[in-house]
């Protein structure tokens, strides 16, 4: 998920642009005035740092609910005086946010200054997303930027409707840091685990459904744990129950069992005659606290922990301090994030607990697919879909068959249950004996080149369909060495890649600079046109069963690794290129780092955004490293 920051719009210059904040302004009014203004707060770096770039700041927000009427009680008058103190300058107002009015407002802004515009949400057109009403609120502005945490993962008008219209987009400052923090929970550090409370199946069940594959363990507690029992035919006293949801409960629980994942029921229950405060209390099972879970036995060790608020029961100070305290034994002292209303800072570091503050509904359903799958469309680079690693092997001109088959041997049963891609590219004289060896592994056998014909007079070459034959699921093309050996060029390159596909194979197409091209600051343009070269005849339907391999030809072989972050830049600018060609398929196409890859440098590359995988040489030849590497979770976790 690459976020188009408002750094960027500030580099390129705002001076006299109008720049349209979507903001949350949506703040609690006591008799015409504003009683909390933390959202005000909130949103001031971002009106800040774009007045003294010298933009004319147009600021819209809804406030309440008021259905598309005009409401008095409901105008956001009050909230632009507040917001004059607060920037401690002149803020004008304008009584609509669309029309002649508004218009003119806006014309007369000067370059530094702010206008607020009335409640969006007086027009019925904002909710529903009207395109006539987007477009309205788009002509006010030439730059769109959000920074409206709480409604972004609303389709309306103000905040996916007009985006299409303005030409100029970002993330606004407190979007920017709250979409970073739930990176967390979009792009897992895998264990994941779920913790989820809560009263009732009904109202988490779009949750469950959604988070049930993903998670590798779903603990659930809290009342709602009694249906999931009770499903079973445990029997639960007098807690609540819904029989209704009993097939539901159920279907979460397939769903789990055919991921391959961990379901966990609470083991441990406090037990009272009432729920009201005063009756005795007792415990019942084993030792433990209130309906919450006992950390199983030291097999998982979650990197992440994605948890609702506090258990009902649970709520309090002391009862959020002793779940907190869970959270992290279970996550080893790692990342556990709490999708909670909150009004503390959003990342207590010294805790080691990433808070969602803002919108926990934003933070939850963007995740599990309720009404708006997406955050803030508008100001993605490309919303990121799950990825799935991959982790390769080049094993270039090394190994006879014997070598091959015990490798294959040793290497098996180190990565099994590895929850990622495992490709090994082999010599042709292996394949076909490797591949039985690799059979039900879930590995997948590749070739490191092909000819793009199907037969004929092409004497040491070997077709596609050959590669068909031995079983090969992907094959490298336009590694650096066969562009540099062999004069492999992009044309030949995109041929290749044209021809596995349609045999079904995938490619892994190679593209990176040499030094002498990176020191004269040709990186980036060397491997666009590199990519745009080799990927331009493959059409987007198949685009993402393409898998890009960077690797900077000075860091194969050479022990040199590229750093996590020079490598992460180029995968961006790759990104952004592999988005110009498939659009939003672009967003699928996963992206491997090569070059003197190691089980020492494998984690941190694999952290960075758009690094998706590992093309791994010189350390794939010994089953121990490469499974490092494939397991590159835990080397991170040591
Ligand atoms: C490669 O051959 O693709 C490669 C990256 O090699 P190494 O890991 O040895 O640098």
């Amino acid at each position: 998920m690459a976020i188009r920051h408002l750094d960027r719009l500030l580099t390129e210059g705002v001076r006299g642009d109008r720049v349209f904040v979507r903001a949350d302004l949506n703040v609690p009014l006591d008799a015409g005035e504003v009683a909390d203004d933390t959202r005000l707060t909130a949103s001031l770096p971002t009106l800040r740092d774009l007045l003294d770039a010298g933009a004319r700041v147009v600021v819209a927000s809804h406030l309440g609910r008021p259905k598309g009427r005009r409401v008095p009680e409901l105008s956001l008058r009050p909230v632009a005086a507040r917001l004059s103190q607060l920037l401690g300058m002149d803020v004008a107002f304008c009584e609509d946010c669309v029309g002649d009015r508004a218009k003119a407002a806006v014309e007369k802004l000067g370059d530094g200054e702010v206008l607020v515009l009335e409640n969006l949400r007086f027009h019925d057109g904002e909710e529903r997303n009207d395109p006539k009403f987007a477009e309205a609120l788009a002509s006010l502005a030439d730059v769109y930027v959000n920074d409206a945490f709480g409604t972004a993962h609303r389709a309306h008008a103000s905040t996916v409707g007009m985006v299409s219209f303005v030409p100029r987009v970002a993330a606004g400052r407190l979007l920017a840091s709250e979409l970073e923090h739930l990176r967390v929970v979009l792009e897992p550090v895998r264990p994941l685990m779920v913790i989820l409370g809560g009263a009732k199946v009904s109202d988490k069940l779009a949750v469950l459904e959604a988070l049930a594959p993903h998670a590798d363990i779903l603990a659930i507690g809290g009342a709602m744990a009694y249906t999931f029992m009770a499903a079973h035919g445990t029997p639960i006293g007098k807690s609540l129950v819904e029989p209704d949801r009993f097939a539901d409960a159920l279907a979460v629980e397939q769903a789990v069992r055919d991921a391959g994942r961990t379901l966990l029921l609470p083991t441990d229950h406090v037990v009272a005659p009432r729920l009201e405060a005063g009756p005795p209390l007792r415990r019942s099972g084993e030792p433990g606290e209130h309906h919450l879970l006992e950390r199983p036995d030291g097999r998982f060790r979650n990197r992440c922990i994605l948890g609702g608020n506090p258990d009902r029961r649970d709520r309090g100070s002391r009862g959020r301090r002793g779940q907190r305290g869970r959270w992290r034994r279970f996550a080893g002292g790692h990342q556990p994030v709490e999708a909670g209303r909150s009004d503390h800072p959003h990342v207590d570091r010294r805790r080691r607990f990433a808070r969602v503050r803002a919108g926990p509904r934003t933070a939850r359903r963007d995740r599990v697919g309720s009404d708006s799958r997406r955050i803030a469309p508008a100001v993605m680079t490309g919303a990121k879909p799950m990825r799935r690693p991959i982790l390769a092997a080049n094993w270039k001109m090394h190994k006879t068959n014997a070598e091959a088959i015990d490798f294959a041997e040793a290497f098996v049963p180190l990565v099994a249950g590895a929850d990622v891609d495992v490709v090994i590219a082999a010599p042709f004289t292996l394949l076909d004996r490797l591949g039985p060896k690799l059979a039900g592994s879930g590995i997948a056998l590749a070739a490191q080149n092909v000819n793009p014909n199907e037969s004929g007079a092409f004497t040491g070459e070997i077709a596609p369909a050959m590669l068909v034959d031995v079983g090969c699921r992907y094959a490298i093309v336009g590694h650096s060495e066969r562009r540099a050996l062999y004069g492999e060029t992009d044309e030949v390159v995109s041929q290749k890649a044209v021809a596995l596909l349609a045999h079904d194979i995938r490619p892994i197409v190679c593209v990176g600079e040499t030094l002498e091209q990176r020191d004269a600051g040709a990186a980036l343009s060397v491997v666009a046109q590199q990519l745009r070269g080799s990927l331009s005849e493959i059409p987007t339907t198949r685009a993402a069963e393409v898998v890009v391999a960077y690797e900077p030809v000075w860091a194969i072989g050479t022990g040199r690794t590229a750093t996590p972050q020079i490598a992460q830049e180029v995968h961006e600018s790759v990104r952004a290129v592999l988005s110009d060609l498939f659009g939003s398929t672009g967003a699928e196409i996963r992206i491997q780092y090569g070059g003197s890859v190691k089980p020492e440098t494998v984690y941190d590359l694999m952290a960075q955004p758009d690094i998706d995988g590992a093309l791994v040489g010189g350390a794939s030849l010994d089953p121990e490293a490469f499974s490092r590497i494939v397991r590159f979770d835990r080397e991170g976790a040591k």
